[in-house]
């Protein structure tokens, strides 16, 4: 991968990573973004995430307990990280969440939320909202029930739905739809999506299918690239940019209905990289931390907290892992290999 423009060319990641300030990088990218995978389990079987069946899970005494993961997000909280969104495998199917989204509630962050598939929200969503979780994503790839029982494994699109409802009931909002669109699959969606958008108030943001896929089947071709996705909608239902990537390291490129009726974002994390943003650090379901979804190196924080490793330590590991972080994911470098965690397994 080529060096980001404006980047220092020089490889420093081989130097020890500072001692205290902010958590950055060689390339001074200050992380205050972590993402925490509570489980690799889930219910659906999206079919460019997981297979069918045979999933090899982590066991039980593999995964962090929840006093664990408060752990490292309390010295993270510390190294200036401000938000921390819950993920999985599927968040809603480990056990008692709204414990774990309380003691994250109580270390600060100015932003706390979770991305779902959203089927556990009817009955999960009240004790979240109570517990302090601010907002959810919820993935939905396709508005038709059967195709949606096919890309998924389970016919499960009323849930869903009824999940989204369900969460703006309890205030946890708003809502952000996540479609990944896959070519041939349910490119055919996109504008029924921004319709959707419109009809619901919900900002739905488009995600390139990336190359985390279980069965490693990802092609290029399957990638429908984000400028397409724009150029589709905007022809149908008039677009405006909102705000530059300059001034915002969130993923998504932002775009308002010219009229005003909501809003769409694109996640062109394969053809238009925002790498060079980036601000992101991710805690598996067994504890390992990532500097980034595509890395194949991986630090264990769970081998640390149960060797009875202090807060410094972790301090440290936490610095040593995002100093280590490469300029970009390389997925367009010639010896791309993708991680062998798959997108489920790390947490997305
Ligand atoms: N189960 C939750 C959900 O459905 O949102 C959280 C975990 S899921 C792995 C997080 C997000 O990753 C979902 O929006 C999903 O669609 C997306 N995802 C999974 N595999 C992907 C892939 N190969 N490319 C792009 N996005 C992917």
């Amino acid at each position: 991968m080529d060096t980001p423009v404006g980047f220092p060319t020089r490889n420093r990641a081989a130097s020890p990573a500072p001692a205290d300030g902010p958590l950055v990088d060689t390339f001074g990218r200050a992380h205050t973004d972590l993402r925490i995978s509570v489980t690799d389990r889930c219910n659906f079987r999206c079919s460019y995430c997981m297979p069918a069946e045979d999933m090899t899970w982590l066991p039980r005494e593999g995964i962090l307990s929840y006093e664990e993961i408060e752990r490292v997000a309390r010295v993270l909280r510390g190294l200036g990280v401000t938000a921390v969104r819950l993920t999985g495998g599927e968040p809603l199917v480990r056990a008692d969440l709204p414990v774990l989204v309380a003691k994250l509630a109580a270390l600060g962050f100015d932003d706390l939320s979770l991305t779902t598939n959203g089927v556990g929200l009817p009955h999960l969503a009240g004790a979240l909202a109570a517990a302090g979780l601010r907002r959810v994503n919820v993935s939905c790839d396709s508005l038709d029930r059967d195709r949606f029982a096919s890309i998924t494994r389970r016919d499960a699109l009323p849930a869903v739905l009824e999940g989204m409802d369900a969460a703006e009931a309890t205030g946890l909002s708003p809502v952000k739809v996540n479609v990944v669109l896959m070519r041939g699959v349910n490119d055919d969606e996109v504008v029924d999506f921004a319709a959707f958008a419109r009809q619901t108030s919900r900002p739905v943001r488009f995600i390139e299918y990336m190359p985390l896929d279980a069965a490693h089947a990802w092609e290029r071709p399957d990638v429908v690239p984000g400028r397409e996705i724009v150029d589709r909608i905007g022809a149908v239902f008039p677009l405006v940019p909102v705000g530059t990537r300059d001034d915002d390291p969130a993923p998504a490129d932002r775009f308002r209905f010219a009229d005003g009726r909501g809003e769409i974002g694109v996640i062109a994390s394969v053809t238009d990289a925002f790498c060079g943003t980036c601000n992101r650090l991710r805690l598996t379901a067994d504890g390992a931390l990532r500097n980034c979804l595509f890395a194949t190196r991986e630090w264990s924080a769970r081998e640390l907290l149960r060797a009875g490793g202090s807060d410094a330590d972790l301090e440290a590991l936490c610095r040593q892992v995002v100093w280590a972080k490469a300029a970009g994911h390389g997925i367009d470098d010639p010896g791309f290999t993708p991680p062998a965690r798959s997108m489920s397994q790390i947490g997305g």
